[in-house]
């Protein structure tokens, strides 16, 4: 066994309410994964993870079914031998629940130096410390199988944005090459992954389809990808600086030409009622660094309250924009019903209430928003601790309100 996939209810709109069941656990779908960069989801232990939306008042228990890891930051420090030579990701870092490991194309072509590209991988040299090193499709799914997640990805190549249409294509080109080289590796090494004899099972891998911003190049890739037959299909490239619009549309047209009965993920998204709203629309499972980052940063998400009216702004989609890291001037924002909180501002220095009333997770339960505005100006890192932990609530509770809107 490697994958299962259940679909219980589809919508007109094409959302779906679904299970997952993987070698380490049953994930309910559409599900927001909580990313875990270097082995552990920044400044929350598992523990807190673990209890997120657990004994609450709330009618969903919206602890998160899986996670997230970076596989270039693990291949860089501790190493993927070390890890195996470990038992894997999930003993090494007592994660027991599902996991999802990225290709490592990603961050090479965002955070390496002095990249070359091949037709047989990228040389790379290491932000951490300048060696040398080198990734090709069969090297990023070896990694991948030491590494142990549940759900690994294959390598491709990200282009940038903008990009023509004829750099897009061929970088497209590049990807479906390596789709067909890493999917030939796993076949013939997927059973040397470090639980496969104690769980009988092993594990799955998805395909990303690229193109970029063009309708025509986002058909070729899915139906070059879905020909390959991948155990479920993620579509990549998007959320990178490029119009809200566009990424809806370029979601709507990969949708449709994806199988039904696979499972669907959306890399690297986004806002909170971004990603509602592609769950509405029929996509499985996303991820994205936002809502640890900018509780780091002192931004948090909340529901309007009734009356309510902020300044309107749509949410940027670019991930890494400035909005992620206001100053204590920034103004807040609403974008549908929910509210961007700037917990810096002057105005919570004696505000004794707590992030979001109606919000049911650890922090809003016990801290007051005067407190959480201290500790982030005395720049004590429970603030940090605390705002993620609020902000990963808040989304896994949104996703936790779709599922049973989906179900009925
Ligand atoms: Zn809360």
């Amino acid at each position: 066994m490697s994958l299962r996939f259940e679909v219980a209810a589809t919508t007109p709109e094409g959302g779906r309410r679904a299970a997952l069941h993987l070698p380490h656990g049953t994930v309910q779908t559409p599900v927001f994964m909580p990313v875990g960069t270097a082995a552990t989801v920044k400044a929350v232990p598992h523990e807190m993870l673990e209890q997120i939306g657990a004994n609450t008042s709330g009618p969903h228990n919206t602890a998160p079914d899986i996670i997230l890891a970076n596989t270039y930051h693990l291949y860089l420090r501790p190493g993927h031998q070390t890890i195996r030579r470990l038992g894997g990701l999930h003993r090494f870092m007592s994660w027991p629940r599902p996991m999802l490991t990225d290709s490592g194309g990603f961050q090479v072509f965002s955070l390496a130096k002095l990249r070359k590209i091949t037709p047989e991988g990228v040389e790379f040299r290491s932000h951490l410390d300048g060696s040398a090193h080198f990734f090709s499709p069969e090297h990023s799914i070896e990694v991948q199988i030491a590494l142990g997640a549940d759900i690994l990805m294959a390598f491709d190549e990200c282009v940038e944005t903008p990009a023509t249409h004829e750099r897009t294509r061929d970088s497209m080109a590049l990807t479906h090459a390596w789709a067909a080289r890493s999917k030939a590796y796993f076949d013939a090494h997927k059973y040397e992954v470090p639980w496969a004899q104690e769980l009988e099972a092993t594990q799955s891998l998805f395909g990303i389809v690229q193109g970029g911003m063009y309708p025509d190049l986002r058909r070729e890739s899915a139906q070059r990808l879905v020909e390959m037959d991948f155990d479920g299909y993620a579509i990549g490239g998007l959320a990178v600086g490029e119009p809200r619009e566009v990424t809806r549309e370029m979601i709507a047209r990969t949708l449709e030409l994806l199988p039904a009965n696979k499972p669907r993920y959306v890399m690297g998204v986004g806002y909170p009622d971004e990603i509602e709203e592609y769950a509405r629309m029929g996509v499985d499972m996303m991820d994205c660094v936002l809502p640890t980052r900018a509780g780091r940063h002192g931004l948090l998400f909340r529901r309007a309250q009734p009356g309510e009216s902020l300044p309107t702004t749509p949410a940027p989609t670019a991930i890494n924009s400035d909005e992620t890291t206001p100053t204590e001037a920034t103004p807040e924002t609403q974008s549908g019903s929910i509210v961007r909180m700037n917990i810096k501002r002057l105005e919570y220095a004696e505000d004794p209430s707590p992030i979001d009333p109606t919000c049911a997770c650890l922090v809003c339960r016990r801290y007051t928003r005067a407190y959480l505005r201290h500790l982030f100006v005395a720049r004590e890192p429970l603030g940090a601790t605390l705002n993620s932990i609020h902000n990963l609530a808040f989304y896994l509770d949104t996703m936790a309100r779709v599922r049973a809107d989906l179900a009925k």
